[in-house]
């Protein structure tokens, strides 16, 4: 099955949407399989938004992101690249479509709640440099049965 890496970013934390977020990842049957607080600094950002380094407004992002701890998640799930992103919804807060995290939780371009990898080949970059590969437990929950039919376990 894929994996795909989530930040909880501080305008999540901040804002104590942490179980809100959590109880949607699990709600949707998607596996958690790594899960700790950190606090992120500047050097980590210019690696994870590499492409947004030179942009005028990297200062302000990094300033957002290292503003509190933010939690680090690991999915698993069938096409989990794909349906986490659904689930998260475009980048600006506002033009974000109702029912996804940040079409119901947040109103900003910048302070969107959540980070979560946009390909299967960044989310296993993006993995590594966030969790050693102990903090990652590939585990199978007992419900797998109740969450995908046999051929799908198989994926
Ligand atoms: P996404 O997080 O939706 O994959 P990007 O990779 O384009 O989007 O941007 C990474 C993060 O950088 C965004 O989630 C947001 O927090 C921040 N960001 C992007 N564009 C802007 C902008 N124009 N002004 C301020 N922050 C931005």
């Amino acid at each position: 099955m894929e994996q795909t890496l989530v930040i909880l970013k501080p305008s999540a934390v901040e804002r104590c949407l942490i179980g809100e977020i959590i109880t949607r990842i699990q709600n949707r049957g998607l596996i958690i399989t790594g899960m700790k607080m950190m606090q992120l600094d500047e050097a980590i950002l210019r690696e994870h938004y590499a492409h947004l380094v030179d942009k005028p407004f990297f200062p302000s992002i990094v300033k957002s992101m290292t503003a509190s701890p933010v939690i680090v998640m690991v999915l698993k799930g069938v096409e989990v690249v794909e349906v986490f992103r659904a689930m998260t919804g475009v980048t600006n807060g506002r033009k974000a479509a109702p029912g996804t995290l940040r079409g119901d939780f947040c109103m900003s371009g910048q302070a969107n709640i959540v980070h979560a990898s946009d390909s299967v080949e960044n989310a296993l970059i993006e993995i590594a440099r966030f969790f050693k590969p102990e903090e990652v437990f590939d585990y199978t929950p007992a419900n797998i049965d109740f969450l995908y039919g046999d051929d799908e376990q198989k994926q």
